[in-house]
């Protein structure tokens, strides 16, 4: 029994560890085969479902694991392809995300305005530039057609862009938009529109691009103005008034159409401008152009030509009446008096009027008719207006061939110089004489000097003559002086003449060359060309006065020179003029005027000198008022050189 169930022991013990055996190899069968496999196969779904598309290698035997091992292996395979490709979309939209929200920004930051339409050019969107452009929400605007925007002057062009968009698909122009809020608040804009398609050419939209060119345009405008416009009045300028006077001139050519054309020159502006600064010449120039420009009518053309030339166009006048009638009126803006700073000044214009097609239908005839009739009414005591006449034509044209013949005068030395003395009423001795030019013509016929010397002087052909006479007068005087005399002579100057920087040095040269005493000459000015640039005359006159010559105001009392004004003149003489003496004893009022020029010359201490004495009257008067110089056809007409023996009268030695 004991050997029995040790046996029976021992045989449990070996069935146990069989059955150990077998389970453990069984469970390692299985494991090997099935479990293993399985576990590789959850792992790897595990792996999957995590995301982990790296592709496991699984087994691909025959059985139903190995089937399923392939099947997983395919689907996680098609998977993994899937999860790349959408992985790849996914970076590629952020990409093309990050790039739309960059152009975005790009274009609500732009500093040009950017609009998208649909393809009716039905507004979606604005940048914010625009909106601050346009003064508008974007709310208010969008799905609105684009031509809201435009100003209404510019509506017309928005069929025009339609067309040219459905022509050419692009278009491109200048445009001016609408403030959406402001009314009169416009601008203009440089304007780009193009289409935006998608891959198969379908227009989606259309983007357009602006500029704000307002300061472009503006400036534009500016330089038109500058063309057209006198900067410091505001008037039409020179070229737009040339502009103005063709048009006109064209609708007088188609008939029963006259207008006047009127010149005005301020008078004594020159003189205003010099002494009042040129910023007062400027106020009175802008308050001249206002209240000429208040008086005229809206169809009439006024501009400055220039300096203190105004002109206007005065459109559609019935006749010269009228013209009058309006000329009498725009003098009256110059009644006034203008108010400069401080002062308080007068002012006054002379008037040159031609009426077209009457007197002229070309426009430079007219210009230059213009012109001579306001020459005419400054010559005729200013501050008045004259109509141009064929007289004055006439005149002109007379100037016109004096100036040739001047040239010719020059080259074929056709002057000559006549001396009129100067005598002493107590003596009766011949004390100077006054040089005195004559043109005799080939033709023996003489001309006075009041028709040349203006002529010579306006074309600066003075200058020439003028030196000359210097040089004959000076011959003239050294003959004198080799003869014994002991007079003096007197020689006119010309404004440009006495203007001339080197007319101190001609003198010293010429004083040097004929060897003449030149206290003994003296040269003869008149108040005018003292006026203006004072400080210049005043060293012209010192200059002339350190080479030891005598200076001497002629015509005496016709300008403007007062007690105070002379004195800061270095000069030696007055020459009374001609007008004051003429009527003694008829006028007393000339004679008062002479005997205060006597009184002030001798206060002084002035020679003084009467000229244009006649009659014995006139020499007892001026007598009684201590002037003793004369000089006058009582005495001696102005004589040739070789007639001078003639006179009666004793030289002084
Ligand atoms: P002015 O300098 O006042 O010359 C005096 C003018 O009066 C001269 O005229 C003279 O002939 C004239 N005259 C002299 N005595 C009498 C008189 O008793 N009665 C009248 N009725 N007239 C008298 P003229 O020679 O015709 O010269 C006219 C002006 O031409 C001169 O006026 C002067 O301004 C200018 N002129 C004459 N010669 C010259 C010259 O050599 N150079 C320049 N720059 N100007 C000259
Ligand atoms: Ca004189
Ligand atoms: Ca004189």
């Amino acid at each position: 029994m004991t050997a029995l169930k040790q046996f029976r022991g021992r045989l449990v013990l070996i069935f146990i560890a069989v059955a150990i055996a077998l389970a453990a190899l069984l469970h390692l069968v299985s494991y090997q085969f099935v479990l293993k496999r399985l576990n590789r196969l959850s792992g790897a779904v595990v792996k999957l479902s995590r995301g982990d598309i790296q592709q496991v290698s699984l087994d691909n035997k025959k059985d139903e694991i190995g089937l399923l091992n392939r099947a997983f292996t395919g689907m996680s395979a098609e998977i993994a392809q899937l999860v790349t490709g959408l992985n790849a979309r996914i970076a590629e939209k952020e990409q093309a995300e990050r790039a739309a929200r960059k152009l975005s920004k790009a274009v609500s930051f732009s500093s040009s305005g950017i609009l998208l339409t649909d393809q009716h050019l039905t507004i979606e969107y604005l940048n914010p530039f625009l909106t601050d452009l346009l003064g508008c929400e974007e709310r208010n605007v969008v799905e609105q057609p684009l031509n809201i925007l435009l100003a209404d002057e510019m509506q017309q062009l928005s069929a025009e862009i339609t067309q040219t968009l459905h022509e050419r698909q692009h278009w491109r122009g200048d445009i001016l938009l609408q403030h959406q809020k402001l009314p009169a608040r416009q601008f203009w804009v440089s304007l780009a529109i193009a289409p935006i398609r998608d891959d198969i050419g379908t227009l989606l939209n259309y983007v357009c691009a602006m500029q704000d060119i307002s300061f472009i345009k503006q400036s534009q405008k500016q330089m038109e103005h500058l063309a057209y416009y006198d900067i410091l009045t505001g008037l039409a300028n020179r070229s737009y008034f040339r502009d103005q006077l063709r048009k006109a001139i064209a609708m007088a050519h188609r008939g029963y159409y006259n207008f006047a054309l009127l010149y005005f020159d301020l008078d004594e502006f020159k003189r205003i401008n010099d002494t009042l600064g040129h910023d007062a010449g400027d106020e009175l120039l802008k308050e001249v152009a206002r209240r000429l420009k208040s008086r005229l009518r809206e169809e009439d053309t006024i501009a400055r030509l220039g300096g203190d030339e105004f002109a206007v166009i005065l459109s559609g006048i019935k006749d010269r009446h009228q013209a009058s009638v309006i000329a009498g009126n725009l003098q009256q803006a110059f009644h006034e008096p203008v108010k400069l700073g401080h002062h308080e000044v007068a002012i006054s214009a002379s008037i040159g009027i031609t009426v077209a097609p009457e007197d002229a239908s070309e426009e430079e005839l007219l210009l230059k008719h213009a012109d001579l009739a306001m020459y005419e009414a400054k010559a005729r005591g200013k501050n008045t207006f004259h109509f141009f006449s064929q007289d004055l034509n006439d005149a002109a044209n007379e100037r016109l061939q004096i100036e040739n013949q001047l040239r010719e005068a020059i080259r074929e030395k056709q002057f000559l110089l006549y001396f009129q003395p100067k005598v002493d009423i107590r003596t009766e001795i011949i004390t100077g004489y006054e040089t005195l030019i004559r043109w005799l013509r080939p033709d023996n016929t003489l001309v006075p000097p009041a028709k040349f010397i203006p002529v010579a002087e306006s074309t600066g052909l003075i200058v020439q003559i003028g030196e000359w006479i210097i040089w004959e007068a000076c011959r003239f005087l050294a003959r004198q002086q080799s003869r014994g005399y002991d007079v003096t002579l007197s020689i006119n100057l010309s404004v440009r003449q006495f203007n001339d920087q080197d007319l101190p040095s001609i003198v010293e040269r010429i004083l040097k060359r004929t060897g003449i005493k030149p206290r003994a000459v003296i040269f003869e000015i008149t108040e005018s060309m003292l006026m203006g640039d004072t400080d210049a005359a005043i060293n012209q006159l010192n200059q002339l006065k350190r080479l030891g010559v005598s200076l001497s105001i002629d015509d005496f009392g016709t300008g403007y020179s007062s007690l105070s004004y002379l004195k800061r003149f270095p000069v030696d003489e007055l020459k009374i003029d001609r007008s004051f003496v003429k009527d003694i004893p008829q006028d007393r009022n000339d004679m008062d005027i002479v005997a205060a020029i006597i009184a002030m010359a001798q206060k002084m201490n002035l020679r003084v000198v009467a000229e244009g004495v006649e009659t014995a009257q006139q020499v007892e008067f001026l007598r009684n008022n201590g002037c003793f110089e004369v000089q006058g056809y009582f005495y001696s007409m102005p004589l040739a050189e070789q007639e001078l023996n003639q006179l009666t009268y004793t030289v002084n030695t």
